[in-house]
């Protein structure tokens, strides 16, 4: 079983894997092969909906995802569905998104023997081999969804992903429903996978304290824009803008209670309605005029730490969208 997988790990390392994805919907983002990058925001921002034009689920509204330089929406079908099964998801409730009534082994398996990555006579074998890796005793493939724990059934979740050889897996709020201390295991499972197996994370999640375990980057999203983006490092160490400023200033207060995530005065805005110019300016502290009126754009700020990436070959520019880091007219005078 192990074989099977390793054969998977280096068909992911091979022609699977994406060199850089680009997701344009109001936002810019190059994704590289290997990576893990983490996506923050309140809910509502559209990081879900971001995510599921990136899984090939919901079309872009406008804009265009590429994935190794050519556009998604002109691949023909082949191709496309190459792509729709490279681009896995996993949710944030783990049973409403298995079928109960399915054993494990056939949650895990089916879609794999319809895609005729493994043959029916090897389901069995190869759905075993999947369940350790994930930590899940294969022992237990004919048992129902029912009969596992919250974590366990995630880990089903996880093989069942895996099943399909992704490059890329978009994780959803993935541990948002489980206890805290599981939550830390099932992210050490994501951690492992993703070293065994080369594996690339859109990580998208509420909580910047969880994204922090995993992102090699963060981007902070705001009412469907992304705000800030810089390797998880810079984030923590020289976060720019306003907002996020406001929740790494929150961490420490959500480790400690539950409350609802509203770490900034101020009701989120609806997002089909934003507010003009900065987005933010309802709630932001160092509102100007020139806020209220003009957007600001994504640019290059200050010095980032580690600007080029040498192990991975690729340059890791610290963005931020805010009117602060570009004084115009209206402060000049
Ligand atoms: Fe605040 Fe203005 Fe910067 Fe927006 S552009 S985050 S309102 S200072
Ligand atoms: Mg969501």
């Amino acid at each position: 079983p192990v074989d099977l997988i390793q054969r998977a790990g280096n068909f992911f390392k091979g022609r699977h894997k994406p060199q850089t994805l680009h997701a344009v919907a109001g936002i810019d983002i190059d994704v590289h092969g290997g990576e893990v990058i983490g996506i923050v925001g309140e809910s509502g921002c559209g990081k879900s909906t971001l995510g599921r034009m990136i899984a090939g689920i919901l079309p872009p509204t406008s804009g265009d995802i590429a994935y190794k330089g050519r556009s998604v929406a002109q691949l023909d079908a082949g191709a496309r569905r190459e792509y729709q099964l490279g681009v896995q998801m996993i949710f944030q409730d783990p049973f409403s998104s298995l079928n109960p009534r399915m054993r494990v082994v056939d949650i895990i398996g089916e879609a794999a023997v319809v895609h005729r990555i493994v043959s029916r006579a090897k389901m069995e074998e190869y759905v075993a081999g999947l369940m350790q890796k994930v930590g899940l005793d294969p022992a237990y493939r004919f048992r129902y969804p029912h009969q596992f724990s919250g974590g366990q059934r995630q880990r089903i979740g996880v093989a069942r992903a895996l099943a399909l050889e992704p490059a890329l897996i978009v994780c959803d709020e993935a541990v948002a429903a489980l206890d805290v201390s599981i939550q830390a295991q099932v992210l050490n499972l994501f951690i492992r996978l993703r070293r065994e197996l080369g594996l690339t994370y859109f990580f998208i999640s509420h909580n910047l304290g969880v994204v922090s375990h995993i992102a090699d980057r963060v981007a902070i999203m705001y009412l469907g824009r992304i705000v800030e983006i810089a390797d998880t490092d810079t984030i923590f160490s020289c976060a720019n803008h306003p907002y996020t400023q406001a929740l790494i200033k929150e961490l420490p207060v959500l480790r400690t209670d539950q409350r609802q995530f509203d770490p900034i005065r101020g009701e989120l805005p609806s997002p089909i309605d934003p507010p003009p110019g900065c987005p933010f300016h309802p709630r932001c502290p160092h509102a100007m005029d020139r806020c209220k009126i003009e957007r600001p754009l994504l640019k290059p700020v200050g010095e980032s730490p580690r600007e080029y990436d040498l192990l991975h070959g690729r340059r890791n520019v610290h963005q931020s969208a805010c009117h602060l880091n570009d004084p115009g007219p209206m402060e000049k005078q």
